[in-house]
């Protein structure tokens, strides 16, 4: 977590209210929480310790950093039995001993690998991109390494997008809050964060972002997507209807700025029509779904995750509203052709692909409809 709250007490200070410790720059609301700390809280031995590892918010995140590859490696275990790294080759990491991960979408003996090794991997090839001052596009997509995976191009998830996330902001915490890589790295932590479940968390992190976006002054563009990604933890933690405000404007704000075909507006687009399903605003997500879904097929790919989501939500708003049986029947048609798509490139055990277990409560649905309109022709009435 970003460090925005008293080491003591826990009130919220935002980026800069409140007081630092001289030293090492743990933060508090004031001096008697400072006092205390020191006197009782251990801080007059920690303090030093976390001057040295380069002050409050680098020590943290390096403690996050080796509590989330635990979590990574321990959720892996049984998956990696046997297996060693793309990259260093071994099956225990040489000098961290953290075991393998894999969460992306490769199958068979492809891409274990140790969380360090991808990171140090990312860290490389950014370094690299910066130093020969490559194009701002190869820069975009060397950072994108951080969460995703360069043999099967799929985005991590779960607890190892999470483990990632903690490894970048350790990597860039220390430069200067303007820095673009410290600035995406904060993005990188906030979704990393929500992949590992850690809502609340996610949602300081992204309200710091975006808190920090304002004072730089960046681009509108990137305030959206983060305010974006903000709605998104909303939604993980019960306000729906923040959620949907915020979506509807980031979604209108990028359709204006970078026009409909924009992958970004594309993706939001589709968290749009989630949230209008969420709230039970079915035909408006239907009418926009109806309208994107073709653009994303044709700009993004069939494969693509936010094509796929696309026509996972259009079927939903099909399937929940429940009334017709075209509907019904284009709803199990839509799950079966996304089930086989998902399966091929995201694999059985991803996310997405989980996500269209309701296939079956649908088809169900479907056939109790079709009995009951045989029925009624013949003259039984529903039921
Ligand atoms: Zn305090
Ligand atoms: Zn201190
Ligand atoms: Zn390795
Ligand atoms: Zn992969």
């Amino acid at each position: 977590m970003y460090l925005t709250k008293c080491a003591v007490c826990a009130t919220e200070l935002g980026l800069t209210m409140g007081k630092k410790c001289g030293r090492c720059s743990t933060r508090y609301c004031g001096p008697a929480c400072q006092k205390q700390h020191w006197e009782e809280g251990g801080h007059d031995k920690l303090c030093k310790l976390i001057k040295k590892a380069g002050g409050a918010e680098q020590y943290h995140a390096n403690k996050k950093y080796a509590e989330s590859v635990t979590i990574a490696a321990e959720a892996c275990a049984e998956d990696v039995k046997g297996q060693t790294c793309f990259i260093c080759t071994q099956a225990l990491h040489w000098k961290t001993k953290e075991g393998l991960v894999r969460m992306c979408a490769c199958r068979g003996t492809a891409g274990f690998a140790h969380v360090s090794c991808l990171a140090e991997q990312a860290k490389i090839l950014v370094a690299e991109a910066v130093e020969n001052n490559l194009d701002s596009k190869v820069k975009t997509e060397r950072f994108a390494r951080w969460s995703m995976c360069s043999l099967c191009k799929q985005g991590y998830h779960g607890v190892v997008r999470c483990a990632l996330g903690w490894a970048c902001w350790k990597t860039y915490v220390g430069r200067p809050e303007a820095d673009s890589a410290r600035i995406m790295a904060m993005n990188q932590l906030g979704n990393g964060l929500r992949a590992g479940e850690h809502y609340e968390d996610a949602l300081s992190v992204m309200e710091a972002e975006l808190a920090m976006g304002r004072r730089l002054g960046v681009s509108e563009e990137h305030l959206l997507i983060v305010q974006g990604n903000l709605a998104g933890s909303y939604e993980m933690v019960g306000r729906t209807e923040d959620a949907l405000r915020v979506r509807r404007d980031v979604y209108f704000g990028l359709l204006r700025l970078n026009g409909e075909l924009d992958p970004d507006t594309l993706r939001e687009a589709n968290n749009f029509a989630d949230s209008l399903c969420d709230l039970d605003h079915r035909d408006e997500a239907k009418m926009l779904l109806r309208k994107t879904i073709p653009l994303a097929r044709r700009v993004l790919g069939e494969g693509n995750e936010i094509t796929l989501r696309m026509r996972r939500n259009y079927a939903r708003t099909l399937s929940s509203g429940g009334d017709t049986l075209d509907d019904l029947s284009e709803a199990v048609d839509t799950l079966e052709d996304l089930e086989q798509i998902a399966r091929r490139v995201l694999g059985d055990a991803h996310p997405f692909t989980e996500s269209l277990g309701i296939l079956p409560q649908v088809r169900e649905a479907l056939t109790t409809k079709r009995r009951n309109i045989f029925l009624e022709g013949c003259g039984f009435g529903p039921g």
